[in-house]
């Protein structure tokens, strides 16, 4: 077949522990990570030349080498020569959803949706854990994206323990549109102010690893508690975002006046997310939110947890 289109879901993070630092540069974290049904819709095709092309309805996403599905097919063509010249290059669409600069993994699930789409199109047979194994050339988040649903993260975020699914469960995600963090930033400003209280040697650093997998919200979630879950959400990164964007604050602090599971920032933010355990309950603080703080650049979202990451689109 000549083209395909994909689903690509935003990931949201119920737990984010910075334990200390790698030797390749990164952090290692201990992270849970969630699917949710806010999702791009990419579509992958043969354009008969030997280019690569991206094109995405949103501003704010570049088109050229530096986007992140222009990697995913540049990595195909790369690993997979034969089939690059026998098929041709590829011209990706992105349709985004999904909020940029926001800590929901957008460029990451595009990469995903590529890898996905483009071993399918090429007929190359991979698996999906041979997928992964590309996407975490691509960044840490990609490997989640591709299979989705709930997972226990460790390392950088690429190594992958699935967990029972949430799929009953529903969020509102409140995002500023004129608001953006860099995540590199994120990561940054942490290790420059917690550095010292970072875990460096490789016994100490296998048993917070450990931990993670017996920890209280990973109980909570084996139990499907969701008034647990909502009291154990965690994000090391909101001691450096929160103090630097004060209207985040006050977005999170405006969230937790309302009934729901429990509220977080997501990732490196801004966005913040309120767990929910109905989809009346998140239309409920939908709209109180939106009466609280009626300022038009914030963006709202009532959307649900799902069981799945990459999907093709019927
Ligand atoms: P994460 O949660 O993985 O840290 P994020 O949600 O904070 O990611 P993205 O939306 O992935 O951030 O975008 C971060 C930057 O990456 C953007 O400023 C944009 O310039 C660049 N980018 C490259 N490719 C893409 C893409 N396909 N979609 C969105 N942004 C992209």
């Amino acid at each position: 077949m000549q083209a395909y289109s994909l689903i690509a879901p935003a990931k949201i993070n119920l737990y984010l522990e910075i334990i200390g630092d790698r030797p390749d540069g990164y952090h290692e974290l201990a992270m849970v990570l969630q699917s949710v049904a806010l999702a791009d819709h990419i579509t992958v095709r043969a354009n008969g030349t030997e280019r690569i092309q991206v094109h995405c309805n949103h501003s704010e996403v570049p088109a050229d080498q530096t986007n992140l599905a222009y990697k995913a097919v540049a990595l195909m063509a790369n690993q997979f020569p034969d089939a690059f010249s026998q098929f041709g290059g590829v011209e990706v669409t992105i349709d985004k959803s999904i909020p940029v600069g926001a800590g929901l993994a957008g460029g990451s699930t595009n990469a995903a949706a590529v890898l996905v789409g483009v071993n399918l199109m090429w007929g190359l047979g991979l698996t999906q854990v041979e997928i992964q194994e590309l996407g975490a050339k691509l960044g840490s988040d990609v490997p989640f994206c591709v299979a989705g649903g709930t997972a226990i993260a460790t390392g950088r975020g690429e190594k992958l323990s699935p967990l029972p699914s949430l799929d009953s469960l529903h969020v509102v995600l409140a995002k500023y549109r004129s608001l953006s963090v860099s995540t590199v930033w994120a990561y940054k400003t942490y290790r420059n102010q917690f550095s010292s209280s970072y875990i460096s040697d490789d016994a100490g650093l296998e048993e917070r690893r450990q931990r993670v997998h017996s920890g209280a919200i990973v109980g909570a979630i084996a139990q499907h508690d969701g008034g647990a879950i909502g009291k154990l959400l965690h994000n090391d990164l909101e001691k450096v975002v929160l103090p630097e964007y004060p209207k985040v604050t006050q977005l999170r602090e405006t969230l937790q006046l309302f009934n729901s599971l429990g509220v977080m920032m997501s990732g490196s933010g801004p966005t913040v997310f309120a767990l929910a355990e109905s989809q009346a309950q998140a239309e409920a603080i939908s709209s109180q939110l939106r009466a609280a703080l009626p300022d038009p650049d914030l963006e709202i979202w009532a959307t649900k947890l799902i069981a799945n990451g990459i999907q093709l689109a019927h």
